[in-house]
């Protein structure tokens, strides 16, 4: 299947690239095609719906530099024609998701990552990698810096994504080092913010949907383990910056907000900024689930120039219209 129709390969005189975004239909994705189509590029989304929703994309469909290919990426890619830069964000990354089908999520990492590396050699593109925070398992060391080798369990409900993203970095690594392929890894810390799906699990979204409802908030654990929240037009901004920035940087850069919250304080914030009725209930905290997360900036702020500027109280105002228009739109169904 032919998918760019000009014949053009590298970057023009005007600066229009053709970049495929994997998982292009997820939250992260569509907020990067829509960047990146008002930017003027042409993009080719791939996307097998896993998690992904037309509904987050359904404003670029007609949009006559936006192609959509439902594909997943643990089988080989149709042709795709000249291609100058490759986001990789195709994987669950809410635990709920990914751990439904621990396999897939495995394959998805290791063969889908393989996949699109062959892509980026053959076209001599750019890729770059979302990898996670997750590399640190539950991390011994706060903040976690790049340096920090991570502890993290083979043999958990987490591992196949969290080894799923481990083995991925060293693909990466190799496929740099002995094929010459231009590569970029992002460590990406919690994001959130509208387009997130409201059932797909994920503590800021299932928060904010039960607040909105006047539910019961449900607090894993005592609350006491920490997370630092990414507002996304920051993380797009920062995913951005890594791709373009010289070949040079080609080792992992932490990408998120440094700014430390404990989930008992995120559902306390949740609760007033929404002037919620709601209140917090404790249950079991999963298995392995990490009981800190601060991410060292500082390697991103030297390559990058970057920093967040959107700080949890502005951006979760930025993010409620979209939840609760969710809540009108169709029933939720959580996942706690
Ligand atoms: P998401 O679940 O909203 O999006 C993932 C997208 O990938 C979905 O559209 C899904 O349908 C697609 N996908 C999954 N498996 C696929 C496959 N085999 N083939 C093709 N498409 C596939 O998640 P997100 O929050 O947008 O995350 C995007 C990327 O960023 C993921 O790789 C995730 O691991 C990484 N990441 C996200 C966060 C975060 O807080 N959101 C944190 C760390 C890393
Ligand atoms: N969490 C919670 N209640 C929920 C969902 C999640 O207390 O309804 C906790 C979860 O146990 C974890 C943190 O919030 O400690 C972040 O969870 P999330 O699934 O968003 O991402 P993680 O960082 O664990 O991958």
């Amino acid at each position: 299947m032919t998918i760019f129709t000009s014949n053009i390969h590298s970057q023009t005189r005007h600066g229009v690239r053709r970049i495929l975004v994997a998982g292009g239909a997820g939250f992260l994705g569509s907020h990067l095609c829509t960047k990146l189509i008002k930017d003027g590029h042409r993009v080719v989304c791939v996307d097998n719906f896993l998690t992904g929703r037309r509904s987050n994309i359904e404003h670029l469909l007609t949009h006559p530099r936006f192609k959509l290919i439902r594909h997943d990426i643990i089988e080989r890619l149709p042709a795709l024609g000249p291609v100058d830069q490759i986001y990789n964000l195709a994987c669950a990354a809410s635990p709920p998701k990914y751990q439904s089908d621990p396999l897939h999520t495995f394959k998805t990492n290791v063969i889908g990552a393989m996949n699109l590396l062959e892509i980026a050699e053959r076209n001599n593109a750019t890729i770059l990698q979302s990898s996670t925070s997750e590399v640190y398992g539950d991390p011994e060391v706060s903040p976690q810096p790049e340096g920090y080798h991570g502890n993290v369990n083979t043999v958990g409900p987490r591992s196949c994504y969290d080894e799923g993203k481990r083995a991925v970095e060293t693909l990466f690594y190799e496929y740099h080092l002995q094929r010459g392929v231009s590569t970029r890894i992002a460590r990406i810390f919690n994001t959130y913010g509208p387009r997130m799906s409201p059932s797909d699990g994920r503590v800021v979204s299932n928060f904010v949907v039960q607040a909105l409802a006047g539910d019961d908030v449900t607090v894993f654990g005592d609350g006491s383990q920490t997370r630092s929240f990414c507002y996304i037009s920051d993380m797009v901004r920062g995913l951005m910056a890594l791709m373009n920035a010289p070949d040079s940087v080609c080792d992992p850069v932490n990408l998120g907000n440094p700014t430390e919250f404990t989930i008992l304080e995120l559902a306390q914030t949740v609760i007033e900024t929404l002037a919620s009725p709601s209140r917090v209930v404790f249950s079991r905290l999963p298995v392995d689930d990490p009981k800190q997360r601060k991410p060292d900036i500082s390697r991103a702020a030297e390559c990058l120039g970057w920093a967040p500027h959107v700080p949890l109280a502005e951006g979760l105002v930025q993010s409620i219209p979209y939840f609760a228009a969710e809540a009108v739109r169709a029933p939720l169904r959580l996942v706690v």
